[in-house]
């Protein structure tokens, strides 16, 4: 066996199971996913350390936990079409990918939604689609959509996203009026006009900058 599928082993149990989590698509999806692919070449020692890990353009890819935690909180099936805002590296849409039929995921830097297209090409992830933009606006011509998970901490939930969910779409997302810290929470659409929220707990991530998220 590989080093790294060993190391990736050891991540899912050390960092997912012992944790609690126990959706078992979801830890086999980040038992699937080669993360040492998206992450950079300096730091591929580094790639299933049970943190976040420094990316271009200051960015981070999500610790495991962090990717695992939001995708089982997602509710996904086979057939979902999912819309991920903050592509980064393309780990995390890998996972999706992993999962679900189609994906769509839009990064804000060109570099970055660049570099992850070809790595989700070379790991053969065909179905997942990246756009470069500004994800606070969603993916108009590619909505509604059954899951939308947010990797970026804005100062409030994006209507718009709201908007693109199906009836019965999950959305995941950190929000809060900081940029040190932020509340997960979980979005339900419940009817044409109605949303249910919880609270997933306390996070620290990136900040989502765009129309409907922080100025630049
Ligand atoms: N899911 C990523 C995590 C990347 S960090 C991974 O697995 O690697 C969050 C990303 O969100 C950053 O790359 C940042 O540039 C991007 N981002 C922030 N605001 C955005 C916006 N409005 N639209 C699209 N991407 C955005």
């Amino acid at each position: 066996m590989s080093n790294f599928k060993k190391l990736r082993q050891r991540m899912v149990n050390d960092q997912l199971v012992a944790r609690g989590l126990h959706d078992q698509t979801v830890l086999n999806a980040l038992n699937a996913v080669p993360r040492e692919a998206f992450t950079p070449t300096n730091l591929i020692e580094s790639a299933y350390r049970d943190s976040p890990l420094p990316i271009e353009e200051n960015q981070t890819i999500s610790q495991p936990y962090i990717v695992a935690l939001m995708t089982a909180a997602l509710e996904l099936k086979s057939d979902d079409r999912v819309l991920e805002v903050g592509t980064g590296s393309g780990y995390a849409a890998a996972v999706l990918g992993e999962i679900c039929k189609t994906v769509y995921t839009i990064e804000r830097h060109k570099a970055l939604a660049d570099t992850a297209q070809v790595k989700l090409k070379e790991t053969g992830y065909i179905n997942v689609q990246v756009k470069h933009g500004d994800g606070t606006l969603g993916w108009p011509e590619k909505s509604p959509f059954d899951a939308i998970i947010v990797a970026a901490g804005g100062p409030e939930v994006p209507q718009t996203l709201k908007e693109q969910l199906v009836i019965g779409g999950r959305m995941v997302i950190p929000v809060g009026k900081s940029l040190k810290s932020q509340k997960l929470v979980r979005i339900r659409r419940i009817s044409k006009d109605e949303y249910k929220t919880e609270d997933l707990g306390g996070v620290r991530f990136v900040p989502l900058i765009g129309a409907a998220g922080w100025g630049e």
